[in-house]
């Protein structure tokens, strides 16, 4: 099968601005984290990326270490890349992570300027790519001085290896630290990729501020919690579900009976807005102007499509707003 794209695939979707880059990124983007490794299904996740590309949704976020077993994701995309979408390679924004576990021994791991020049040089080649949109520092590295992890970021960059760098899971004053080293370098940090949802709020304790002062664009991971804030775990676990597999990082310890007596509301209010519970978390992040896109996972096309309908309605009422927060205490 040949794939052509959707030739209206520009027409719905809404893109922001990355801070105050040139950089625009689609309002909902698609991470590879679950669903596209040597565990999961060809042709299954085939689906989702064309679904995805088919609707504007231009970003795909992958890292070294996605799988299981790591590094298979950023394969599979490679091999779906030079089926599929090779002809498209100037309409897509393709980035890349390294800062977790990836090999053995004190070069696979953290943040030294070793580790992350071989593990992009991994990803390059898995990928079968000459540069990544974005790479990005995916945790803070309490040992090695930042200064070395972001010149290592900056190398990157002139070496044509990533278009733009970003980092991840760093607190606000890591990030004013980042930045600022990142500037005087000549290499502006274009992007933070927090974890953020309703269940989930620790950016707004002054990361969000940073990075508006900063002028860096906001990209949120796991805003459904992995799934949590959804309608599926409300009649138990289905067996297809994140939390029911081995290596899915959603355990079932985790969806507690207070958990599910809080989505089981946010699921009334959701309804009462007339959206699913999906997307009603994705509205509530996007209706923040310092978000730029929200970093979704699917586990098939039409979980993809649902959540892309939150771009209909990003408003909240003062009332609804409340009744979130009410919600949760
Ligand atoms: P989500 O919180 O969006 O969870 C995705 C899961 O939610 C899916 O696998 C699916 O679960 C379920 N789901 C998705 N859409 C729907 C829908 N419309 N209706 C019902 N259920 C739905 O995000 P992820 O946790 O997957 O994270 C998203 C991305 O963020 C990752 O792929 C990765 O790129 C990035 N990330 C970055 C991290 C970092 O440290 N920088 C850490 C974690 C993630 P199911 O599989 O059960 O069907």
């Amino acid at each position: 099968m040949t794939y052509l794209a959707n030739p209206t695939r520009y027409s719905d979707m809404t893109y922001r601005r990355c801070g105050r880059s040139g950089l625009q990124l689609p309002a909902l983007s698609l991470g590879l984290w679950h669903n596209f490794g040597g565990v999961d299904t060809f042709e299954n996740y085939r689906a989702i990326l064309h679904t995805a590309f088919d609707q504007g949704v231009t970003h795909f976020d992958l890292a070294n270490n996605y799988g299981p077993p790591p590094g298979s994701a950023e394969e599979n995309f490679g091999t779906i890349l030079k089926k599929d979408f090779l002809p498209y390679r100037d309409e897509l924004i393709i980035s890349t992570k390294a800062g977790y576990t990836m090999w053995p021994g004190p070069y696979g791991d953290w943040g030294s300027k070793k580790y992350l020049v071989a593990s992009l040089d991994q990803s390059l080649k898995r990928m079968g790519l000459e540069y990544v949109d974005i790479f990005y520092h995916h945790r803070p590295d309490p040992n090695t001085p930042l200064e070395e992890t972001m010149a290592a970021l900056d190398l990157i960059v002139r070496q044509g290896k990533a278009l733009y760098v970003g980092i991840s899971n760093y607190k606000a004053e890591e990030t004013a630290q980042a930045s600022a080293i990142l500037k005087q370098l000549g290499t502006p940090c274009v992007i933070h990729q927090p974890k953020y949802s309703m269940l989930e709020r620790w950016v707004e304790g002054g990361l969000l501020d940073t990075l508006e002062k900063e002028g860096i664009g906001c990209i949120p991971f796991s805003p459904l919690a992995q799934g949590l804030l959804t309608n599926k775990y409300l009649q138990g676990v289905p067996e297809d579900s994140r939390a029911a597999k081995p290596h899915g990082f959603l355990k079932t310890a985790m969806i507690t009976p207070e958990k599910l007596e809080q989505i089981q509301q946010f699921n009334t209010l959701a309804q009462e807005r007339g959206q699913s519970l999906a997307q009603m978390a994705l509205s509530w992040i996007l209706k923040d102007p310092r978000v730029t896109s929200v970093l979704v996972g699917a586990s098939r096309p039409s979980q993809l499509l649902d959540s892309l309908e939150c771009l209909n309605n990003t408003n909240f009422s003062a009332e609804e707003l409340e009744k979130i927060e009410t919600i949760l205490k």
